[in-house]
């Protein structure tokens, strides 16, 4: 492995020297850097994949990649020059699936992500309420279902024993339940009586019919929307803890994965500000309840958001719920006794999924679908076909999210219909989500077809990566390497999961800059080192081809730079 690599350091050098007298020929005497890195292990994703030495930056942008020698006409006086001692460089990830505003709000709330225990989460709880005895309702979340075990729900009776004065509605680390006391559900006026929605479930008691505390998908509205809104204050926190945690991964491009006008407003008071140090593609949300005329409002918000940093041309439509609470819309029922035929909830109409993808593609919108199960991948396919069967290709880059399952002969579609397969490489392991709350419920046919990421590269679509945060980690080392191993980063899992479907470094690199950046339709301008792109780069703490995969997700990132400035790390301390 390692005397491979070396080999194509050497190749991909004398490529990159040859690169560099062009671009000196072309344009005369360069000017010198702002910035010189010289003396690393330069992973540039280029076309070639080359490895370079030296890479020097001017107002931001790269202007020259290549060896240390050839790059002594860009260093004049001014010039900083950092020795980089080895060390290795990518560039900036970019994560097309995460959630900054609500999860940095999360962070800054009531925050159960780190404990794993139904106790822990009440002793948080607890401590939350007793630290903010002014705040009269209490949010947060990053509970796991899997915590509270096979089939348990989260039940009101747990908070109402530490909270039992005001409402406290928390989300689960996958946004698709929320765990509420029983205030919560006063303040909503939910009774026996109060109807499901229709995207949605209450959990009731099979004796009673009395809400039990927790609320699936549409119906967590039902609470949500009578708490009090977030401040802009707290919102601009929230992402300010988020731009600062992702910068620290050496993240510098994102599409948040679900935005509405008051996410656009945050973004752009800090972009404004000068503190958006990530380049920001936000997929407004498609109100389901909407139809097409929903689509006018859309264009206002791209037209007025779209500039600076953010780019607004991006509509999300999610079109199912999620395994675990079987509303993730399947080809084959759930294996769910005494109760036939049960295939999820299909969240927009599949006729109306058709007709909006048209007339969205058509208005030049890209659309990013959340489709986890396989009957939800079909119906987002079919509708980008309708689409391209109305409008022929316009290139929108139409992208799935989730992919848990994808049924074989939908595998090709992909690549035929131009649609990303943007996985979350994190989850594809057998966790308990997996083994205790997926596996017993399809069967092994449907199984064998889970987190298909390296069959969906052998099709040839474009793989790229997301996290979804705050549903799971957005470190970019834990995500890549179970894509590559296919188990658990912390050391969870010791049996890989379905391990045919494992992608190599340089595959699962890619996912996270170059195809990211195609998906975020900033390819031009970011997602590889290469002159004339933005200095967009993390040093990495090890060089990722020389350590086993296992230990990837011990990576520490030394330093980031966005647009050519520090934004993680500090450049007098490499
Ligand atoms: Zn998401």
């Amino acid at each position: 492995m390692k005397l491979k690599n070396t080999l194509l350091i050497a190749i991909a050098l004398t490529a990159a020297a040859g690169c560099a007298r062009k671009d000196q020929e072309d344009t005369g005497a360069p000017p010198s850097a702002e910035l010189a890195l010289k003396n690393g292990a330069i992973y540039t994703v280029d076309g070639a994949r080359s490895w370079a030495q030296t890479i020097a930056i001017a107002d931001g942008r790269i202007v020259y990649v290549g060896t240390d020698a050839g790059a002594e006409g860009h260093i004049g006086p001014e010039t900083k020059v950092v020795d980089l001692k080895g060390r290795m460089v990518v560039p900036g990830f970019q994560d097309v699936h995460i959630h900054p505003v609500s999860g940095g709000i999360e962070a800054n709330g009531c925050d159960l992500n780190a404990a794993a225990t139904v106790e822990e989460y009440v002793a948080i709880i607890k401590k939350y309420a007793d630290a903010h005895p002014d705040t009269p309702w209490i949010k947060g979340g990053g509970w796991s279902m899997a915590a509270f075990g096979p089939g348990a729900l989260a039940r009101k009776e747990l908070i109402d024993a530490v909270v039992p004065d005001r409402p406290v509605i928390l989300w689960s680390r996958d946004g698709h339940t929320v765990w509420v006391n029983s205030k919560a559900l006063e303040a909503a006026g939910i009774t026996r009586e109060t109807k499901d929605p229709p995207d949605g479930r209450i959990d009731r008691d099979p004796k009673t019919g009395e809400a039990v505390g927790s609320l699936q998908e549409g119906a967590g509205g039902l609470v949500a929307d009578k708490a009090p809104p977030d401040t802009d204050a707290i919102r601009d926190a929230g992402l300010r803890y988020s731009i600062r945690m992702l910068n620290g991964y050496g993240i510098t491009g994102i599409q948040d994965a679900s935005v509405n006008e008051e996410d656009l407003k945050t973004y752009r008071r800090l972009d404004d500000a000068g503190e958006l140090t990530l380049h920001v593609v936000g997929s407004i949300w498609w109100e389901r309840e909407k139809g097409l005329e929903q689509v006018e409002d859309l264009k206002r918000l791209r037209g007025e958001y779209t500039k600076g940093r953010i780019d607004a041309g991006t509509v999300k439509i999610m079109q199912d719920g999620v395994m675990e609470n079987y509303t993730a819309v399947v080809l084959e029922p759930y294996k769910l006794k005494g109760k036939d035929g049960v295939r999820g909830i299909p969240m927009v109409e599949p006729e109306l999924l058709k007709q909006a993808v048209t007339k969205l593609d058509a208005e030049g919108f890209q659309v990013h679908f959340h489709a986890i199960g396989d009957g939800a991948v079909r119906q987002s396919l079919d509708a980008v076909e309708a689409a391209r069967t109305a409008n022929g290709d316009l290139g929108h880059r139409h992208h799935i999210s989730h992919l848990q399952l994808i049924h074989p002969d939908d595998q090709p579609r992909f690549r035929k219909l131009g649609v990303i397969a943007n996985f979350q490489p994190l989850w594809a392991y057998a966790d308990a989500y997996v083994t205790d709350l997926t596996l017993p419920f399809i069967s092994r046919q449907t199984a064998s077809y889970m987190y298909p990421i390296a069959s969906m590269e052998k099709s040839g679509a474009v793989i790229a990566f997301g996290s979804d945060w705050s549903v799971s980690t957005a470190n970019p080392f834990e995500e890549m390497e179970t894509a590559i191993t296919r188990l658990g980063s912390l050391g969870d899992t010791t049996v890989p999961f379905l391990p045919a479907e494992s992608i190599a470094l340089p595959e699962a690199l890619a996912a996270f800059t170059i195809n990211a950046a195609y998906t975020n339709r900033d390819e031009k301008d970011t997602g590889s080192l290469e002159v004339g792109k933005r200095a967009n780069l993390a040093v990495l703490d090890r060089n990722l081809f020389e350590i086993p995969p296992a230990e990837l997700s011990d990576t520490k990132v030394l330093l980031t730079l966005f647009e050519g400035k520090a934004v993680h790390g500090d450049l007098g301390a490499l």
